[in-house]
C-alpha cells in the first residue's frame, strides 16, 4: 500500500492514523471469540463459556531490550512470546493481543513494519490475533507494552500454589541458553564499540543466539499434556531462571524443594560458551532468565507418563516447607537455594 519503498516514509508524515491503517490492513483475525478487533474504540471478545485469563508485560528500550543488537522483527516477535508463554503458564490458551506502543521520530515507516511483521509472525505461530492497541509518541527510547488474554476451563487452570509434597519437579526443554546469548552479545557489542572495523565473531552459537533473541513459548507442551492425560499440581514459565521460580512455586504452595545440579537439562553449546565466557552453565540454569521454558511439579504416580519424554527433565522433588529450600551439587553437597544466585557460595 505504501509506494516509494526507496525512500524512507518518517513516522510524523504518516501520523498515528495512518499507522494504525497500516497495522489494520496488514492484520487478519483468526479466533472465532475475536468479533471486533482494530477500528472501533475497543475490542469485542466473547471466548466462550470458561475463565478468562489475562496477563500483561512491559518492555522498556535501554532496560529490557537494546536495539543495537536486537532486530527489530526479533522484538516484535519477542514481545508477543513472553506474554503468550504467562498464558502457557496457567495452562490456558492464548486467543488475543493488544498492543501499546510509544515511538520517537527516529523510526521510521520501515522500522515499524519490522517489528509488526514479528508482531505477525508470532500471532500466526501461536495463532492469537491482534485486537487493538494505542499509539503515541515517545521522549525516551522505545515502550512496547503488550497485554494478552486467553481462555481455559476453570479445572484445567494451575495455578503456583498447588504444589504437594513428593511432587516431582520437572522443567521443559534445557535452561540457560539465552543468558549466555546475552552474555555473547553483549561481549561483541563491546568489541564493536572498542574497534567499529572487528566483524562479530558469533559462528557456532545459532542456537544460543536463537534462544535469546526468538525465544519460544511452549504452547506444544500444554497442548500435549491433554494427550498424554497430566495434570500438574502448579506450574510457572521460567523467566528469572530455575531458581527463583521454584522458590515461587514453594513460597505459594508452602513447600520446600530439592533440586539437584545433575539433573538440570543444559545444552552442551551453553556449557561450552560458558567455558569460553567464563560463565558456570549451572548458574546459568539456576539465575540466567529469559529461558521461557515451563517448571511445573507432578504427583510422583505420574512418573511413568513422562519418564521417557525427551522434552521434559526431573530436576527434583517437592518437601515439608521445613526442609527448606535445597540444592544438591554434583559432589552431593547441599547448599540453600536462593533467588540471589547461587554462585554466591561458588567461590567458598
Ligand atoms: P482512541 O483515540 O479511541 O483510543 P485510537 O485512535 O487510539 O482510538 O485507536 C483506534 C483503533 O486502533 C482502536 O481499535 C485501537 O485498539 C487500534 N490501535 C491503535 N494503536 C494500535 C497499535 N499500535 N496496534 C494495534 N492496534 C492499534
Ligand atoms: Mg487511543
Amino acid at each position: 500500500m505504501f509506494e516509494n519503498k526507496n525512500s524512507r516514509t518518517e513516522l510524523n508524515q504518516l501520523g498515528e492514523f495512518g499507522l494504525i491503517q497500516y497495522i489494520k490492513d496488514n492484520v487478519t483475525l483468526s479466533q472465532p471469540g475475536s468479533l471486533t478487533g482494530i477500528g472501533d474504540d475497543a475490542a469485542v471478545i466473547d471466548n466462550g463459556p470458561g475463565r478468562t485469563v489475562i496477563t500483561t508485560d512491559m518492555l522498556l528500550e535501554g532496560v529490557h531490550f537494546d536495539l543495537s543488537y536486537c532486530p527489530l522483527k526479533h522484538l516484535g516477535y519477542k514481545s508477543v512470546v513472553v506474554n503468550v508463554s504467562d498464558l502457557c503458564a496457567m495452562n490456558a490458551t492464548p486467543r488475543q493481543i493488544v498492543i501499546g506502543l510509544g515511538l520517537s521520530n527516529r523510526f521510521s515507516l520501515d522500522a515499524i513494519e519490522e517489528f509488526y511483521a514479528g508482531v505477525m509472525l508470532a500471532c500466526e505461530r501461536y495463532g492469537v490475533d491482534l485486537v487493538g492497541g494505542d499509539t503515541t509518541s515517545s521522549k525516551s527510547g522505545m515502550v512496547i507494552s503488550i497485554t494478552a488474554i486467553g481462555s481455559a476451563p476453570q479445572e484445567e487452570l494451575i495455578y503456583r500454589n498447588g504444589a504437594m509434597e513428593n511432587d516431582l519437579i520437572c522443567v521443559t526443554g534445557d535452561l540457560g541458553a539465552a543468558y549466555m546469548g546475552l552474555q555473547l552479545l553483549n561481549r561483541e557489542k563491546q568489541i564493536y564499540l572498542e574497534n567499529p572495523q572487528a566483524q562479530p565473531d558469533l559462528q557456532g552459537y545459532d542456537y544460543i543466539l536463537e534462544r535469546q533473541l526468538k525465544p519460544e513459548a511452549r504452547l506444544d507442551i500444554i497442548r500435549r499434556f491433554k494427550t498424554w492425560y497430566i495434570q500438574p499440581t502448579s506450574m510457572i514459565d521460567i523467566s528469572d531462571g530455575l531458581a527463583s521460580e521454584i522458590l515461587h512455586i514453594c513460597k505459594a504452595s508452602n513447600k520446600g524443594c530439592q533440586i539437584y545440579e545433575e539433573k538440570l537439562p543444559i545444552d552442551h553449546l551453553t556449557r561450552e560458551l560458558g567455558m569460553e565466557l567464563g560463565i558456570d552453565a549451572t548458574v546459568a540454569a539456576l539465575n540466567g532468565g529469559e529461558d521461557y521454558e515451563l517448571l511445573f511439579t507432578l504427583p510422583i504416580s505420574e512418573y511413568e507418563k513422562i519418564k521417557d519424554r525427551a522434552e521434559i527433565s526431573i530436576v527434583g522433588h517437592i518437601t515439608d516447607v521445613n526442609a527448606g529450600y535445597q540444592f544438591v551439587d554434583r559432589q552431593n553437597g547441599v547448599h540453600p537455594l536462593t533467588a540471589q544466585g547461587w554462585d554466591a557460595f561458588l567461590s567458598k
